[in-house]
């Protein structure tokens, strides 16, 4: 007999998580808060997107999915850095010319990850299902419907909890002794705007090079901006939630449009000419909350589990989030078939196999805000970043930039973190003992020169 599961969520790691147990023999169960978003169509609205890089396109392809969502993404073979006055200067991200991160829209994703599991014909999906309750012992899980305020209970051999960052299954689960739970908010929001298409210039329907990762780094706050199949780019505000005396420029100081355009005009004035939307933008658009959320186990009573940014949100800056939760989908399943009758056994390799990862990421996440705020736009991070990219093509077994293991490689996170690490040190090293020959070297001219 097929074993069924409950799948809370149906984003993006719920809905893969779907099609990957469907084709495995389990019947699934697929709820989601929302409504379905195929009555509403994706192209409606604002265009929001992400970056999928090799870990998400790995994780599509297992689901013959990888060409759907290419078809329609840009590739983003580098950084384009704004300078305030305007000048850009062109980063590759790696030195091997065919690594590109890939700009999809949100929407579409979502949308084809649902229709490739409504396409399997194990998978039933309710929508308006708020999932309030869990009885993990029992394996039973309770729901009210948003439309009829009608409460109802499934259960299921297995209950996966996909429901985001502000998990509802989570905060059940925290209630047990034994469930430890820390999150941490960044003293960052963000607001996105928008960049519309334009009808002429150089890179016609785009107002900007498409083919990059827009920022303009301007030490403790940046905008970035990616660009979508339309021709508009989506733009990203990070700014402090508050102004300090270091960071004036706060989401609590610049609050209407009027304050906003006298900022953009000093800060981002290129960005600023090409966004006739800006005032409606910057006043209707909601300022977002960013956290880092590690909780464990991410499993209880042997069956349920949390799995993507239930179970490890983390902030966006290297763009993994997403990447990562398709990540956890392939894992859980791998486990799932490795231990077909002894599923708390499979739920414990997954989270083995899991956690440590998610920390991983968690941390270079945070790192790399730092360096695409405050560092891309300085001279010397281009040099550095030119240098580690020839060693990489001289060493490559010695060394990879990190960017290179985290995007474009699925080398394990934490095995990318650590290698990292180990390259800095050897790095800094390095530059110690040439910093030394060098002092001897001009000590020894000085010397002769004196003699
Ligand atoms: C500004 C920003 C930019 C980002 N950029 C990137 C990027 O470039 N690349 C990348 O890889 N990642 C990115 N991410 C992260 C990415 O969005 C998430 O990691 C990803 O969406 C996680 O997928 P998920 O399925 O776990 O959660 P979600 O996609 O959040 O899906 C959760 C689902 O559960 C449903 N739900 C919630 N509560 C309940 C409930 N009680 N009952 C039933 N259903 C419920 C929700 O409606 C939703 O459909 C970004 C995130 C942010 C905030």
């Amino acid at each position: 007999m097929s074993k069924c599961v409950i799948i809370v969520g149906a984003g993006l790691a719920g809905c893969l998580l779907a099609v990957y147990l469907a084709r495995a023999g389990w019947d699934v169960d697929l709820r989601e808060r929302r409504g379905d978003p195929r009555d509403r169509g994706h192209v409606a609205g604002r265009s929001i997107n992400l970056a999928i890089s090799a870990r998400g396109l790995k994780a599509l392809r297992r689901a013959g999915l990888e060409d759907v969502i290419l078809r329609d993404a840009i590739r983003m073979p580098g950084r384009m850095i704004h300078s305030r006055a305007g000048a850009l200067a062109f980063q590759n991200y790696s030195s091997d010319p065919t690594h590109a991160i890939q700009s999809v829209s949100r929407s579409a994703l979502n949308l084809a990850l649902l229709n490739a599991a409504a396409a399997e014909s194990r998978v039933t999906m309710k929508f308006h299902q708020r999932c309030v309750h869990l009885d993990a012992a029992r394996g039973s899980v309770s729901f009210i419907d948003d439309n009829t305020a009608q409460e109802s209970s499934a259960s299921a051999d297995l209950i996966v909890g996909s429901d985001g960052a502000y998990s509802a299954l989570r905060g059940i689960m925290q209630k047990n002794e034994g469930f430890d739970y820390g999150q941490s908010w960044l003293s960052h929001g963000y607001k996105e705007m928008c960049i519309p298409a334009v009808t002429s210039g150089k890179h016609a329907p785009f107002a900007m090079e498409p083919k990059a990762l827009h920022i303009w780094p301007r030490g403790g706050s940046m905008m970035i901006a990616l660009p979508n199949p339309d021709g508009s780019f989506t733009c990203t505000l990070f700014w402090p939630n508050k102004s300090t005396a270091i960071n004036p420029n706060g989401f609590d100081s610049i609050r209407d449009p009027v304050t906003a355009r006298e900022h953009f005009q000093r800060e981002y004035p290129d960005a600023l000419a090409i966004m006739p939307t800006f005032d409606n933008d910057f006043a209707t658009n909601p300022v977002g909350a960013m956290l880092t959320i590690r909780c464990q186990p991410w499993s209880m009573h042997g069956r349920a589990v949390l799995l993507g940014d239930a179970a490890h949100a983390i902030v966006p800056f290297f763009g993994q989030g997403a990447n990562a939760s398709f990540e956890d989908c392939e894992s859980l399943t791998d486990a799932l078939e490795a231990h077909p009758d002894d599923i708390p056994r499979a739920l414990a390799a997954y989270e083995h196999d899991r956690k440590r990862n998610a920390d991983a990421i968690a941390e270079m996440a945070l790192t790399n805000f730092v360096e695409m705020r405050d560092k891309t736009g300085l001279r010397s991070f281009r040099i550095r970043k030119k240098f580690e990219h020839l060693l990489h093509d001289v060493a490559p077994r010695l060394y990879t930039p990190r960017y290179d293991m985290v995007s474009f490689s699925t080398i394990p996170y934490a095995d990318a973190l650590a290698r990292s690490r180990n390259q800095d040190r050897v790095l800094a090293l390095l530059a110690l003992a040439l910093a030394i020959v060098i002092v001897i070297l001009a000590a020894f001219v000085a010397w002769r020169v004196m003699r």
